[in-house]
């Protein structure tokens, strides 16, 4: 639904260094000046600064890195993925508030965003540490028009997108650890977590969670993940000197979704091979020594080939080899994280 709010930023911003008088704002949204002066008022207290001047009237000077569906619509060019955005200051976890929407039928491309969760989810029961407006938690609802077999093509895909729209945004060079963890210089910077809903052996709806580490600073992090873990924030200071305030959340979720959508219509028209090979291009496990962690067994061997299903090839040091699915399994490099 749009509000008067979200009308008064857009007018606000098509202004841009012009002021634009209460008066005619409250002639176009056909509300009265107080009720203007309310609405400025709100985004004033989120973090928008605007200038009022009695005779000018009212200049947008500064936007904050917000996450509101109107920041994240703007600008947006896709046609299926965002065609719904529902933002939250907090909810327990995005894919949990997905998973609900989904089950009453919400369309498919619906888009969650919350700027903190309380219980940020990882695979195999594990926590996702979701911090306040440092990062960016999100969920996309997908109904594809694929079979059972291409799920774990999807899971690959998500991680792609992100990747590719790291380089776009903000041209930072990102790797993917199998399946899709992405990671800046051998720490973990996003993690990606897919689940599905089945009815008669066909997929309902899958639930995409991604959950981007943005602003932290390393003490942001849990004391046992901060050797692992990295935010943009952190990469972009230590490897270029920059400071992320430069950038803006919401640009960034705007890409990562427009290149979601890229991958997502590959994937519903059949072109699977494609996202694959894009996917091999960011690796950074193929050709490595990993371990592999599945309940009670591990074993080490060469990442040798990811095929057609989106399957790790492990060859053993006996030359055994092995087709790695990813739902249960934990992957390691030898040395390291990756
Ligand atoms: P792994 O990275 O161990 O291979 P995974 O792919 O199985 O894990 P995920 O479900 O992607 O795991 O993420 C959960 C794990 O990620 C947690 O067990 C924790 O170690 C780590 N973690 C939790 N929160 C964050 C975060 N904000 N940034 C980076 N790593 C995190």
């Amino acid at each position: 639904m749009i509000r008067v709010k979200d009308i008064i930023l857009k007018k606000l911003k098509e202004s841009k260094e012009d002021y634009i008088s209460g008066e005619e704002l409250s002639s176009i949204l056909g509300v009265s000046r107080t009720a203007v002066w309310k609405c400025i008022n709100e985004l004033k207290k989120e973090g928008y600064v605007i200038d009022s001047s009695s005779k000018k009237g009212y200049k947008l000077c500064y936007v904050p890195d917000i996450i509101n569906p109107w920041e994240i619509k703007e600008g947006l060019d896709t046609k299926i993925i965002g065609r719904s955005v529902h933002c939250f200051s907090e909810v327990d976890s995005t894919n949990n508030y997905a998973k609900m929407l989904a089950q009453k039928g919400c369309e498919d491309g619906t888009v969650i965003l919350a700027e903190r969760q309380t219980q940020g989810r990882g695979r195999l029961g594990r926590s996702w540490d979701s911090m306040d407006k440092k990062g960016i938690w999100m969920t996309v609802v997908l109904r594809p028009a694929v079979g059972l077999e291409d799920v774990q093509i999807i899971t690959l895909a998500a991680s792609v997108a992100v990747a590719s729209a790291l380089k776009k945004a903000m041209d930072i060079d990102a790797g993917i650890k199998w399946p899709n963890d992405i990671v800046l210089d051998g720490k973990k910077v996003c993690g990606i977590l897919t689940e599905m809903s089945m009815e008669m052996e066909r997929i309902n709806f899958l639930i995409l969670g991604i959950g981007m580490n943005f602003g932290h600073v390393e003490s942001d992090f849990p004391e046992e993940i901060r050797d692992r873990a990295t935010s943009l924030g952190l990469y972009l200071k230590g490897k270029k000197g920059l400071d992320i305030s430069g950038f803006r959340r919401s640009h960034l979720v705007r890409v990562i979704l427009s290149e979601l959508e890229e991958v997502y219509d590959k994937i519903n028209k059949g072109k699977a091979t494609a996202v694959i090979e894009e996917w091999k291009k960011y690796s950074v496990t193929l050709g490595k020594e990993v371990l592999i962690k599945y309940r009670e067994e591990q074993y080490t061997g060469i990442a040798e080939d990811i095929d057609q299903n989106g399957r790790l090839i492990v060859k053993q040091d006996d030359g055994t080899i092995r087709e790695v699915l990813s739902g249960e399994v934990s992957v390691r490099g030898l040395l390291g994280y990756t």
